[in-house]
C-alpha cells in the first residue's frame, strides 16, 4: 500500500514525539547529580484553606451543638437580636402532638405562622433547631412570652404522651444550656408549661409530663455547666 500523506504526517509526528521524550528526560531530577537538584526551585506550599467565609462564620447554623438546623419559614417568626433586644427570661415546655416531619413542615410553611425554636424526638436522640435564640419564635400564643422565651417542642400526644427518659434527658441538657447561657433561674416561675403562659389555650406538656423528675435532671445539669 503506497504511503499516503496522512500516513507520512503521523510518521513524523511519532519520530518528534520520541524525541521529544528523549530530550525532556534530560531535565527530570532522578536524572541530575545532587547540587543540579539543589539548584532547583522549591516547590511553593499553599497555606491551608482559612475556614468558612466571613459572612457564615458570623451566623452559625446551630445556638446548640448537639442540634441540627431544619430552618423554619421566615414568615413563621420575628427576626430579632436577643438577649440585647429583650431579655430571655423563660423556657416554655411543649408537646408537638405530631410526629416530627409533620412538625417541620408546618413550620416551613407561611401559612402556619407558627415555629419553636427546638424540636425533641420522642427517643431523645434527636435535637432539631428551627429559629435561631436571637429570633422570636412564635411558640406561647402570647407576644410578650415569645419575646421573652426559648421554645422546646417535645415528640408526643397529650393522650399518649412517649416522654422516655431520654427525651427528659435531651431537654433537661438543652434547657439547662438556655438556663446558663442567658442567667436564667432554674425554677417552676421561669420553666413553664405552654399551659401556664398567662392566656395559654393550650393544654401541653400535659398531666404526665413529670415536673419533679425534669427540673432535677435540668437542675443536674445546670450545676455541671460552668459559666
Ligand atoms: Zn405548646
Amino acid at each position: 500500500m503506497e504511503d499516503s500523506p496522512l500516513t507520512r504526517r503521523r510518521l513524523l509526528w511519532g519520530a518528534a514525539g520520541a524525541a521529544g521524550t528523549a530530550l525532556a528526560a534530560v531535565g527530570l531530577p532522578q536524572l541530575m547529580r545532587p547540587e543540579e537538584k539543589a539548584a532547583l526551585p522549591r516547590p511553593v506550599r499553599k497555606a491551608p484553606a482559612a475556614g468558612p467565609p466571613a459572612t457564615l462564620r458570623k451566623y452559625p447554623s446551630v445556638d446548640y451543638a448537639p442540634a441540627v438546623w431544619i430552618e423554619a419559614s421566615e414568615s413563621n417568626y420575628t427576626p430579632s437580636d436577643r438577649p440585647e433586644a429583650y431579655p430571655i427570661e423563660y423556657v416554655v415546655i411543649h408537646l408537638t402532638t405530631d410526629i416530627l416531619p409533620v412538625m417541620f413542615t408546618k413550620f416551613k410553611d407561611p401559612a402556619e405562622r407558627v415555629s419553636a425554636h427546638y424540636m425533641i424526638s420522642a427517643t431523645g436522640t434527636r435535637i432539631a433547631q428551627c429559629v435561631r435564640e436571637r429570633d422570636v419564635a412564635w411558640h406561647s400564643g402570647s407576644v410578650w412570652y415569645n419575646h421573652r422565651s426559648i421554645g422546646i417542642e417535645h415528640e408526643g400526644w397529650t393522650d399518649q404522651p412517649v416522654y422516655t427518659g431520654k427525651m427528659y434527658e435531651a431537654s433537661a441538657a438543652l434547657t439547662a444550656t438556655i438556663c446558663a447561657k442567658y442567667d436564667v433561674p432554674v425554677d417552676r416561675d421561669h420553666i413553664l408549661g405552654h399551659v401556664e403562659v398567662p392566656l395559654s389555650h393550650h393544654d401541653d406538656p400535659g398531666t404526665a409530663w413529670n415536673w419533679d423528675k425534669y427540673m432535677k435532671l435540668v437542675g443536674t445539669a445546670r450545676r455541671n455547666i460552668r459559666t
